[in-house]
Order: structure tokens, then sequence, then C-alpha cells
């Protein structure tokens, strides 16, 4: 399938079925997507937005997150799982990051306590660079499709920027996760529902999931 309609395809269902990936607010600046991806991890989207909601009504830059105590942190994010280990790593992001230029590099940002390729991939693609964020959604999917066949994140993200141009590479991960959110989902996909039907070499084989 050409690799523009399959993510307009994925696009188009995601934000027909309302998929929260869609729904968050684009007016967010990069550090924000940064923090808001660290709370993000192992935690429901709803969760994810009251921390952030909270975080962003009280701070209104990392240097000002560096200024604040842990305990405060801990305070504003407790809605999310794991909520003083993600304190410790948002204090100590802001606390790098304090009076310096925002990254714009994926080994800038891997250098960063706690953050790892999704995330970095996460911010980046946001910012307008080249990059596939693969989280949970879009290396399942692939693999679902058959347009990559691999075992790792990592792998998945290498085979996805060989299939899409590199102008499609920022639309892949919103593309993929609303997709997964509302047709693809982890357990029980909507086979008989999905435009992909025809074309994904799962399709039949519901029982193995
Ligand atoms: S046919 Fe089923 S497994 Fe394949 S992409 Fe669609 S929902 Fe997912």
């Amino acid at each position: 399938m050409d690799p523009l309609k399959l993510v307009e395809l994925m696009e188009e269902e995601g934000k027909k079925r309302n998929a929260p990936v869609f729904l968050h607010n684009s007016s967010l600046e990069p550090w924000q997507i940064l923090i808001a991806t660290v709370l993000s991890a192992r935690t429901r989207d709803e969760q994810t937005a009251k921390a952030s909601e909270n975080m962003f009504s009280k701070a209104k830059s990392l240097d000002e997150i560096a200024e604040m105590e842990l305990d405060e942190i801990e305070r504003l994010i407790k809605p999310v799982g794991f909520y003083k280990v993600k304190a410790k790593r948002i204090k100590a992001i802001a606390e790098i990051l304090k009076g310096k230029k925002f990254p714009e590099t994926i080994e800038e940002l891997l250098a960063l306590p706690g953050v790892g390729r999704k995330t970095a991939n996460i911010v980046l693609a946001y910012m307008g660079k080249p990059a596939i964020a693969v989280d949970t959604h879009v290396h399942r999917i692939a693999n679902r499709l058959g347009i990559v066949n691999t075992k790792k994140p990592e792998q998945t993200e290498e085979e996805l920027k060989k299939i899409f141009p590199v102008e499609l590479w920022g639309r892949v991960n919103s593309a993929f996760v609303g997709f997964g959110q509302t047709v693809c989902l982890p357990r029980n996909p909507k086979c008989d529902e999905c435009p992909l039907n025809g074309f994904c070499k799962s399709s039949n084989l519901k029982k193995d999931f």
C-alpha cells in the first residue's frame, strides 16, 4: 500500500473516532511535550493530562521547574503512576537544561535522565525534525500489518524509516497511535470495522490476539 494512503487512512479513522492522541493541545512548547511524555510512561492518557495541566499551570518554563521543591512537583503530578520517580526525573531534567537552549538533537535528548528513544523522537517530531517515535501502538500495528517483522521498537523505527518518506515521519506516530487507540486495539482489534482489513496480514487471525 502507498505509505501516504496508509497514514491518511489511519489518521482518518482515529480522528473520526475521537482518538485521544488527536485531542492533545498543539499549542504546547517542546519542553512541555518532553515533560508530558515523561509523565505518560505507564500511565493512562487522562491521568497524564491532569498531571500535565497541574504542572503547566504552576510552572511556565523549565527554569521555573528547576526552582521548585521536589515535594511540590510530587504533589502536582500525583495523578500519574510512579510519580516520585518521575518527579525526580523532571527536576533533574529541568536543572540540567536551566538557562540553556532546548535540545534539538536526539543525542542531546537521550543524554537527559530517563529519556529514551521514544520520548526523544516524540519531542523531535513535535519540533518538526525528522523522527519516528515508536511506542507500543506503532510497534504492534506495524507488525500486525506485516509491513515490518521486528522484535524491538528500535528495529521497527529503522524499518519504518525505510518505508515512509521523510516528509511523512512526523505523522507516523500520531496516525498509528490514534488507530491503535480506536481500531487496532491491543486486545480484540476491530478487524471487522478496519479499513485495512484486506491489506493486513493479521486480519483473519483474531485467535492469535
Ligand atoms: S485488520 Fe485487524 S489487526 Fe489488521 S490493522 Fe486492522 S484491526 Fe489491526
